[in-house]
């Protein structure tokens, strides 16, 4: 579903990735690891169409990859995925507006009825029926990526990119997100991308595990280290095992 091909990513004279070139295949859930600064999140936004690469091709579904904010991508980050000012109905319908349907606040009548109960069956789905009116504020830290997730998936992408999505949790609550996520990942037939610190959390998650680290390409330019793919480990499961 996603492809890259002998992808570098160059910041001047810094090299962020090395030659990476991947198959992601549809309906995998991919856990990313790697030490701070290896250039995971930079990998995300190439799938995200936020970053092109220096050289080499980022493919989707066999074309290149567009800008973001397609139908067919959605993203959560570890804080502040989601709007303060909105509620988390407003939020949601804002996911869907993402996928390019008119403005909400543009919509009259049966068609407005139908995005809201759209965006209410999704914040369902991710245990947050009750809280339609709450803004994040007065949402815990789980509730909010609850929300995140729920803006991410309105449009069925059909990739999901995490980045540290519970990074930023309490161990039991991740517990509960790791539920969450599994459920929703075999439910909608997602294709996941995670990226986490925890490797306890990629293996238990992942049907892929992909880690990242910094090589030396050059002996000539000492100083010039370039992040590539220096494990990759196919799980080979289809489904996981209840948490
Ligand atoms: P972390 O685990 O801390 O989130 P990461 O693996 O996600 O790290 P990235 O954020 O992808 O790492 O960054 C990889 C490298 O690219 C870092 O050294 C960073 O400083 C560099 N980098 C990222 N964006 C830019 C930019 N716009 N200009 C220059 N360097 C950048
Ligand atoms: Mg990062």
């Amino acid at each position: 579903l996603v492809e890259l091909r002998d992808v570098w990513v160059e910041y001047g004279d810094k090299i962020v990735l090395e030659r990476v070139s991947l198959q992601l295949a549809e309906g995998g859930f991919v856990a990313v690891v790697g030490p701070s600064g290896a250039g995971k999140s930079t990998f995300l936004r190439l799938i995200l169409g936020q970053e092109a690469p220096t050289r080499g091709k980022v493919l989707l579904g066999g074309t290149p990859m567009r800008a973001e904010c397609g139908p067919d991508r959605g993203v959560v980050f570890q804080r502040y995925s989601v709007f303060p000012h909105l509620t988390a109905l407003q939020n949601v319908l804002f996911g869907i507006e993402c996928a390019g349907a008119p403005l909400i606040a543009r919509l009259f009548g049966a068609r407005r009825r139908e995005a809201r109960d759209t965006a209410a069956a999704m914040l369902a789905a991710v245990g947050l029926e009750h809280s339609l009116h709450v803004y994040p504020a007065q949402m815990s830290g789980g509730m909010q990526q609850r929300l995140a997730i729920a803006q991410a998936l309105v449009k069925h992408p059909r990739v999901l990119l995490l980045d540290e999505p519970f990074g930023a949790l309490d161990p039991g609550i991740r517990l509960d997100m790791h539920a969450l996520i599994t459920r929703l990942w075999q439910e909608h037939g997602l294709t996941i991308l995670m990226v986490t610190h925890d490797i306890g959390e990629a293996f238990k998650l992942g049907t892929r595990v992909l880690a990242f680290d910094k090589r030396r390409h050059d002996p000539h330019a000492p100083h010039r280290y370039g992040a590539t793919v220096t494990y990759d480990l196919s799980l080979d499961r289809k489904t996981l095992p209840p948490p």
